[in-house]
């Protein structure tokens, strides 16, 4: 079916259970076939592979499906985007080939929503297509990240121009990306939520210099799958390189925020599922003795079974959370969103921790992609926001009514 058929599935929903199939079938038939020698090689010998998974996914109607069709894309909702990031999440690149990987999907969002159109034209166009790729530079590594308020990197200004100065790391996927937007300080003195900006910078900018992409329990990766340690030594960036108005980042990065966590979470749910999917086949013929497959055991009937349950609790959580800020704003399901952001996130780990026991050995090879995720997904719990301060949040709301003022 071609894009504008699939277009129908943002308000039909025969039409989106159509697009969820043909989606499961490009991740079954056409991704998971390459995913092992995509894991296993440099992210330059992936690339030939991506860019052929990516003209399919346009050609199957699959491509940004949360961009408008002016955009070329499907114009979904966040729920039904939701639903279809499940069966994306379930193998590595099945987001990547469609468009809608992380941290791209979150500043093309940035962009379509509050870029001008001289802002949308420069960055989102090439964004949208596919041609270039992007990053969001906020954590810097000499503050707590879990305090976004406090930042150190100053962008000072300089006639028609901002000259930015800084040090970030763990920005995600700039080996390679054409620019990052960066939160930068721009008044110092300003109320604490008023004194950044978010500015996008071409990383082919003088000053700019990618120091490392750094190993993540023990791979450092490359190009989109790695996160890189960056400075910004007197950058000159124009002024209209700003999006939204001076002191405007943090509102800006709350407004990421709320979709971020739904598409992360409905990621990790296609982790899980897929976790739970290996686990079930291999318990299923992996014999202890003969015939006597491990799957007869109780200890492992429990693990899915729990899984199971854990997995259905998490996608009704999610789902609850994203119709919620579909219909009432993203300030209403706030609440929403801090419990799925530490509820899926630890079901996630427990899911893939008892998918690893159940292959033995097995597990904590290559040969599947559950080590893949174990080694990379336990940052799940740390970034957009790290358990315990979710964590505070909830338990800072509940409080109230029985805390004296
Ligand atoms: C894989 C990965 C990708 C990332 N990608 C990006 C990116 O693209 N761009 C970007 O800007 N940043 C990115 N980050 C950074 C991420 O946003 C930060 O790691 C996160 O905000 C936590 O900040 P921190 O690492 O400085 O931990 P800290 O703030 O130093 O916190 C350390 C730990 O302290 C505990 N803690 C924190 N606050 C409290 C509290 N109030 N009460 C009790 N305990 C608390 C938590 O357990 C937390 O894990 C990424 C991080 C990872 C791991």
């Amino acid at each position: 079916m071609s894009g504008a058929g699939h277009a129908a599935a943002a308000a039909d929903p025969a039409a989106l259970d159509a697009l969820l199939d043909a989606a499961r079938r490009f991740v079954r038939d056409e991704v998971i076939p390459h995913e092992a020698a995509l894991l296993g090689g440099s992210w330059e010998a992936a690339l030939p592979v991506l860019e052929a998974l990516r003209a399919r996914a346009r050609a199957l109607g699959l491509w940004a499906p949360f961009l408008p069709p002016s955009l070329g894309g499907l114009g979904l909702p966040l729920d039904a985007y939701a639903r279809l990031s499940e069966v994306l999440g379930s193998t590595p690149f099945g987001l990547y080939a469609c468009n809608c990987q992380a941290p791209d999907v979150g500043n093309m969002e940035l962009l379509h929503q509050f870029g001008t159109p001289a802002q949308q034209a420069q960055w989102l166009a090439p964004l949208a297509a596919g041609r270039v790729r992007s990053c969001f530079a906020m954590t810097e590594p000499g503050q707590a990240g879990s305090n976004p308020v406090w930042l150190t990197t100053r962008a000072v200004r300089d006639g028609d121009a901002y000259v930015i100065t800084g040090h970030k790391w763990f920005t995600s996927s700039a080996d390679g990306a054409a620019f990052a937007i960066v939160m930068a300080v721009t008044d110092p003195d300003a109320p604490p939520h008023r004194r950044a900006s978010q500015i996008v910078v071409p990383l082919d900018a003088p000053g700019y210099a990618l120091v490392r992409n750094i190993p993540v329990m023990g791979e450092a990766g490359g190009g989109w799958n790695s996160h890189a340690e960056v400075r910004f030594d007197a950058v000159r960036v124009p002024v209209a390189n700003r999006l939204g108005e001076e002191g405007a980042g943090f509102a800006l990065a709350q407004e990421r925020l709320g979709p971020g966590r739904i598409h992360h979470c409905m990621r990790w749910i296609g982790v899980a599922e897929r976790a739970l999917a290996l686990m079930c086949a291999r318990v299923a013929s992996r014999e202890l003795a003969p015939g006597d497959p491990l799957a007869s055991r109780q200890a492992v009937q429990f693990w899915i079974a729990e899984s199971r349950i854990a997995i259905h609790a998490a996608r009704l959580m999610v789902l609850d959370a994203a119709g919620k800020i579909a219909r009432h704003g993203q300030q209403a399901a706030r609440e929403e969103v801090a419990y799925i952001k530490v509820f899926v996130a630890n079901m996630l780990q427990q899911v893939l921790d008892r998918a690893v026991q159940a292959h033995g050995a097995l597990g904590v090879t290559d040969d599947t992609p559950l080590a893949w995720w174990y080694r990379h997904e336990r940052a799940a719990r740390i970034y957009d926001g790290a358990d315990e301060v979710h964590k505070a949040v909830i338990a800072r709301r509940e409080l109230k009514p029985y805390l004296r003022a």
